[in-house]
């Protein structure tokens, strides 16, 4: 909405300027007069209201959230139980990214199906990934496709932390007088997720050493798995756009008898028939394996709930699986 008030308001500049003399030189100031314009809307001061900040995924919404407060609206593209890989931008989308003052989104081709439009939308403003600050070094490679990354680095906390500093650094820069507030909240942030860190870590040493074993719909965990120390098997690949074939079930389930794995999980994102055709599959070869029930993956939980938040969801998937496990 601001947006377009901004725009309006240079269409009145220039039909003044035109009246004036040295109408070229006026001409060419106009830009800058538009730029410097455009900075200070961004401000929450002035009666403008919040920056609008757009993310894309959950665990994105909520981090913006997390270190902008309440000198920021965000709004999320993608909800609860939503499948970032499979995620393609509607119309009602495409008007949301115009009316922002900045985008958010996780990179590292997660959502492998809206780059376009996010390439369309960075022209204009500016389109912040959140990942960019993980040191190159520490990014798994993607199993399905060379010359990418795994994106799944929301699993591994120690990761996550890198993110705040970029989105800290967008919000000061186009809301200046909120700098301090966003790194106040930004640090606060930082120190609630040393503590998310050190209580999975805590938690995953209650399973039994040979029982560290993680198999889930998809390949989504082996941040997790490497930060943790679970060995990671995931039926379908890095992208759920990679079907499952009989293969890897007949994997899985082997995998499965050898080690006398517990239990496996369904995904908030991804549909369950392909774990339950590992739980037939296993059963059929005489070693019963539960189903240790639902963790998010791609996705958080409801807003208001629980597991709404990316801590809170963090907590919840490693409860649930130490419990199936040990
Ligand atoms: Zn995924």
């Amino acid at each position: 909405m601001r947006q377009r008030t901004q725009l309006h308001h240079d269409h009145s500049r220039r039909r003044r300027g035109a009246t004036l003399p040295l109408v070229g030189a006026i001409l060419l100031l106009l830009p800058l007069l538009a730029g410097c314009g455009r900075v200070a809307g961004g401000q929450s001061q002035g009666g403008n209201g919040p920056l609008k900040a757009v993310a894309t995924t959950t665990m994105i919404t909520d981090l913006v959230q997390q270190i902008g407060g309440e000198r920021v609206q965000v709004t999320g593209l993608m909800g609860a139980g939503v499948d970032p890989h499979l995620y393609k931008a509607s119309q009602r989308d495409v008007s949301t990214l115009d009316g922002a003052d900045v985008i958010f989104y996780n990179g590292l081709f997660l959502e492998g199906k809206i780059g376009d439009v996010l390439e369309k939308v960075g022209k204009t403003k500016p389109v912040v990934q959140v990942t960019a600050a993980i040191p190159q070094d520490r990014l798994l490679a993607s199993e399905d496709y060379a010359d990418q990354f795994d994106p799944h680095v929301w699993f591994d906390v120690s990761l996550w932390r890198y993110t705040i500093d970029p989105v800290v650094e967008q919000l000061s820069r186009l809301d200046p007088e909120g700098a301090s507030y966003y790194r106040g909240r930004g640090d606060d942030y930082q120190r609630q997720l040393d503590e998310l860190d050190a209580y999975v870590e805590r938690r995953i040493a209650e399973v039994p050493p040979g029982q560290r074993a993680l198999v889930t719909a998809h390949d989504a965990f082996n941040y997790f798995g490497r930060r943790y120390g679970l060995e990671v098997r995931g039926l379908q690949g890095i992208s759920t756009e990679v079907e499952a074939g009989s293969r890897d079930v007949q994997e899985i389930t082997a995998f499965l008898a050898e080690r006398r794995i517990k239990a496996i999980f369904v995904e908030s994102s991804v549909p369950r028939r392909n774990i339950e055709a590992v739980q037939a599959a296993s059963r059929a070869r005489g070693w019963e394996v539960a189903i240790g029930g639902e963790l998010y993956s791609d996705a958080l939980g409801e807003p208001g709930t629980p597991a709404g938040t990316y801590t809170g969801t963090v907590r919840a998937n490693v409860d649930l699986i130490v419990e199936a496990l040990k």
